[in-house]
């Protein structure tokens, strides 16, 4: 397989599917611009090596061509500010030919948001009166795909995907181009490199014991994860909201706590499952329980089944914490997902930040550590550990795709499963 690093782009146009989808204000200044400098190492290594650049980019979901609100011309002047360079614009990226053949090495160009075009997801737009008027614009708008993204792949010698947070979509530039360019000429950049990496150390070259903690509000939300998971670690820590739901289908009393009653059943299949597998599950014994869901509340502690009517478990107790770290700190392989509690209330925040902590402890003695997923990743941030745990995912929806032990259709396009 061809990586970046061994590429020599001297010479060569490279299209670079990256994702600056980022957050803009209601004056469309950009409010968080980490996508973008999240690519400028793969965008100064073509640069450097004498390549010219065209940058790809979907943002936001706009319903027709062209819709001013999500223009990628509002992020312009910021990328060629943080490139270094004045990066030319294409105002619609499937007219981009003449611009594209005229980058001279070291000159960049970016195309207008490749989602414009119905073709880029390869779904009509619009409202059907019949399924199968719906199945006819389906048929047109494949075929329509086919040229789209040929198009764009006759811009560039070269591909490169370096848009992690969209690799589980087959759209025309995440996958579908790729089979336009030979082995030799396509790869990852090193963002989606370092993504693909991380989830190799997880899924296949895995040290052990490995521990995943699952955490966030519901079962209903992480049940493919669970199971795949449950082929796969040694240790699962439930935290978070969906410890009440076990609690309940364990016969303990949750009071008012979050709970999915038609997942009691599952609780049990999971835990009957992890037992046959000889995974061990790993649960709450206290909870910090609140008589309000605010951060305002009057708490105490009480033993995960015994929550009075009236009260809420919104984190995890300190023996629990204890429990937890002990189990993290002992593993060779963590995967973290999801809150331990409200951690947007400073009040329940000390269960995440116990396990928060941990993981950083067994970083720091060997273990390789992976935090995804969004609020996970929220709460590394607030902690301010983010850059002291192995690895922090950048893509939310696709990380826990290839969680699920789904193959992503960005990673097989360039590396054949
Ligand atoms: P998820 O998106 O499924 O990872 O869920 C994250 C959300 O779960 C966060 O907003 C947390 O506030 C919430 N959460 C975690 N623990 C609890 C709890 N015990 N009760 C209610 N919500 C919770």
């Amino acid at each position: 397989m061809q990586t970046i690093d061994q590429f020599n782009f001297a010479g060569k146009r490279a299209f670079v599917r990256v994702d600056f989808n980022v957050p803009l204000d209601e004056n469309s200044q950009i409010t968080d611009d980490t996508r973008i400098r999240a690519a400028l190492p793969t965008l100064k290594k073509i640069l450097a090596d004498g390549g010219s650049v065209i940058i790809a980019s979907h943002m936001g979901r706009p319903k027709k061509n062209p819709d001013s609100k999500y223009s990628l011309k509002a992020i312009l002047p910021h990328v060629s500010e943080v490139l270094g360079v004045d990066v030319k614009f294409a105002p619609d990226c499937a007219q981009a030919g003449d611009l594209a053949a005229a980058l001279k090495p070291g000159e960049v160009l970016m195309l207008e948001n490749l989602r414009f075009y119905e073709e880029e997801e390869g779904k009509p737009r619009g409202e059907f009166a019949t399924d199968d008027e719906k199945a006819a614009a389906k048929k047109v708008t494949k075929e329509n795909q086919k040229k789209f993204t040929a198009t764009l792949a006759s811009y560039a010698d070269c591909y490169v995907n370096d848009a992690f947070g969209t690799a589980h979509r087959a759209h025309a530039s995440t996958a579908l181009i790729a089979k336009y360019f030979d082995e030799t000429n396509k790869m990852f950049g090193y963002l989606m490199e370092k993504e693909v990496i991380a989830v190799q150390k997880i899924m296949t070259d895995t040290a052990r014991p490995f521990t995943a903690i699952m955490g966030g509000s519901k079962v209903s939300s992480k049940i493919e994860i669970i199971e795949n998971l449950l082929t796969k670690v040694d240790n699962l820590i439930i935290a978070g909201g969906m410890t009440y739901t076990f609690t309940k289908a364990l016969g303990g009393k949750i009071g008012n706590s979050i709970c999915e009653d038609d997942k009691l059943d599952l609780a049990l299949e999971l835990l009957e499952k992890a037992k046959a597998n000889d995974v061990q599950i790993v649960l709450a014994d206290d909870a910090k329980i609140a008589d309000a869901f605010s951060n305002d509340a009057n708490t105490q502690f009480v033993p995960v089944g015994e929550i009075p009517d009236g009260w809420e478990g919104l984190d995890i107790g300190p023996a629990t914490e204890k429990k937890f770290a002990d189990v993290i700190k002992a593993s060779k392989t963590i995967l973290w997902n999801g809150p331990t509690g409200v951690f947007e209330f400073d009040n329940f925040t000390s269960g995440s930040r116990a396990v928060g902590e941990a993981i950083v402890e067994a970083t720091q003695n060997g273990a390789f550590s992976l935090v995804g997923g969004g609020d996970s990743v929220a709460c590394v941030n607030k902690f301010g550990i983010a850059d002291k745990v192995s690895y922090v995912s950048t893509g939310g929806g696709a990380l826990l795709e290839a969680i699920e032990g789904r193959v992503l259709p960005g990673i097989e396009a360039i590396r054949g499963y």
